[in-house]
């Protein structure tokens, strides 16, 4: 059984951005899906599929990722192979096109798990990865905006990102991620991100932190989207595998980690999952979480999440 599942990130997507997340996630997912089916590797398919998503700058990842406060940015990414526990991430890597790709190097080429800031961008040089502003005038352009708005007196402290966020649910749209299952019974979980708008430098959130944004095990697969100290403080995605080992399916066990999250932190969360089965699930408790997903059981590519649904 093949499968794959992709997000493009929670929150609220403005109408005129959602034919080019439509677009994008099918274009993703289509690249990533055909790796599955011609190399049956679900690692490479998972990366393929990140990566495209990461090209393309409507959403929070690689370029046109969101802005820190001071105007950079600090991406974050992680991949994790569910049979062996093997994975690799990265936190607040600039000048860099791909993240996920470079988690993977992390993965494959070293003894550690993560690696941060400068420390990354060494280790992406060293591995012959050219510099790369991810920059892009659009995001720039956002970014001059909500910065005179926060000068005209709008909340800028960190604490006060929920209050910002709840009057611009759109700040948060954009990260990716996926889940992939190969016929070998591979589960691989993949996320990408440029975090929160306005973080603070340095500041790292659940897409790095393995069983909190991103993580797999030979039971299922799970990628988080949504406010990362609500989603490392509750460890969602180590949840979800631990609720797919219980044997709950994808679906119900995407569910239950959004009532986990209503019930405890109460932040906006969005999570898709995959079981050993093929079997994905996903929900958030967001306007939008615009989902791909697709399966050898019927090859076809459905798109859904967008609040019109
Ligand atoms: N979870 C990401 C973070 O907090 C942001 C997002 O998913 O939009 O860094």
């Amino acid at each position: 059984m093949k499968a794959m599942i992709l997000h493009g990130g929670v929150g609220k997507v403005k109408n005129e951005k959602r034919d080019r997340v439509e677009a994008g996630l099918k274009r993703a997912i289509e690249a990533g899906y055909k790796i599955l089916c011609e190399k049956n590797d679900a690692l490479v398919a998972c990366e393929t599929a990140v990566n495209v998503l990461e090209d393309e700058p409507v959403f929070n990842a690689g370029t046109g990722a969101v802005l820190t406060l001071d105007g950079r940015c600090e991406l974050d990414a992680a991949i994790v192979k569910g049979s062996t526990l093997e994975a690799g991430a990265v936190a607040g890597v600039e000048n860099i096109k791909n993240p996920i790709s470079l988690a993977r190097m992390v993965m494959e080429k070293t003894d550690h798990v993560l690696l941060i800031g400068d420390g990354a961008n060494n280790f992406a040089r060293l591995m012959g990865i050219p510099d790369y502003n991810p920059i892009t005038e659009e995001r720039l352009e956002e970014w001059r905006k909500l910065k005179s708005l926060l000068i005209k007196g709008e909340p800028i402290h960190w604490k006060k990102i929920q209050e910002l966020i709840k009057q611009y649910p759109e700040l948060l749209h954009g990260t990716v991620g996926c889940v992939a299952i190969d016929d070998n019974g591979e589960i691989v979980a993949g996320t990408s991100t440029g975090g929160v708008f306005l973080k603070l430098f340095g500041r790292v959130g659940d897409t790095p932190i393995l069983g909190a944004g991103t993580y797999a095990t030979p039971f299922g697969g799970a990628s988080c989207t949504g406010i990362g100290e609500g989603i490392m403080r509750t460890l969602l995605a180590k949840t979800a595998c631990d609720f797919m080992k219980m044997g709950i399916s994808a679906q119900k066990t995407a569910e239950a980690c959004i009532d986990l999250i209503n019930n405890t932190v109460m932040t906006e969360t969005g999570i898709i999952t995959l079981d050993k089965s093929g079997k994905i699930g996903f929900a958030h408790n967001a306007e939008n979480m615009p989902v791909a997903f697709v399966s050898s059981l019927d090859n076809e590519i459905k798109i859904a999440g967008f609040s019109s649904e």
